[in-house]
């Protein structure tokens, strides 16, 4: 492992609820490991974007699944600047909005939308030499054979604090909205939020962006330098 992590092909599956860590922590740890960044999360957020703006209801999973297959994502894997875009419009912004959030739960839970994103996620990672996944689903579904797999959690009330402090929201509103998407995530049919079976579990309660990092280095590198 430690020779793998300095040079050649390599993928780390970071899986996790929101408010964990991981996009933060994917970027610091791709930027670290000289890699790409997939942000699978982004890519569900898009198509729901896209949905939204044909006016589908999200719940009509035929419909949904039409968009899904007719959408034409941008997908950029540059860990110092993720971009996306939906047929050919930046959406970096209006995906991370409070519409796009509600609706996108429903979306990534229509098989035909996992299974196009899923096959879509293969490819990039395939295409890549070296890349770091977050998601929901990469150890389990996406990349069962990567080189490093990670499943970071944190308390409920961790994840609000994060949360509603990047979206500077109410963090009440934001623990709802928090445990709404976590019980429709975990209760889903096609690939629900899994912690694969041989991924190393994190608690990031208690622990700051650099130290996980540094701990998942460690994991693929023995010890490194702070
Ligand atoms: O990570 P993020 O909060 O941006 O993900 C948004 C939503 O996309 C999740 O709540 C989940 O419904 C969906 N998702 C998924 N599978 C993934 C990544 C995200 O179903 N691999």
């Amino acid at each position: 492992m430690a020779e793998k992590a300095r040079t050649g092909r390599l993928v780390v599956a970071v899986d996790g609820p929101s408010g964990s860590g991981k996009s933060t922590v994917s970027r610091r740890l791709a930027t670290a490991l000289d890699a790409s960044y997939l942000d699978t999360g982004a890519m569900y957020r898009a198509v729901t974007w896209a949905v939204l703006r044909c006016g589908i209801d999200p719940q009509d999973a035929g419909a949904v699944a039409k968009a899904a297959e007719e959408v034409e994502l941008t997908i950029g894997v540059d860990p110092a600047a993720p971009h996306f875009a939906a047929d050919d419009v930046p959406v970096d912004q209006e995906i991370r909005g409070p519409e796009v959030t509600a609706a996108v739960s429903a979306v990534s839970a229509v098989p035909e939308v996992r299974r196009l994103m899923v096959n879509r996620q293969r490819e990039v990672i395939a295409a890549a030499e070296r890349i770091v996944v977050e998601g929901r689903d990469i150890g389990a579904v996406v990349a069962p054979d990567a080189d490093l797999k990670v499943y970071l959690t944190a308390s409920a009330e961790a994840r609000a604090q994060r949360r509603s402090a990047e979206y500077a929201a109410d963090v009440v509103a934001t623990a709802a909205d928090l445990a709404r998407r976590d019980r429709l995530d975990s209760t889903r049919t096609t690939s629900p939020l899994q912690q694969a079976p041989d991924a190393i579990v994190l608690d990031t309660t208690e622990l700051g962006i650099d130290e996980v990092v540094h701990r998942l280095r460690e994991l693929l590198d023995g010890p490194v330098a702070p």
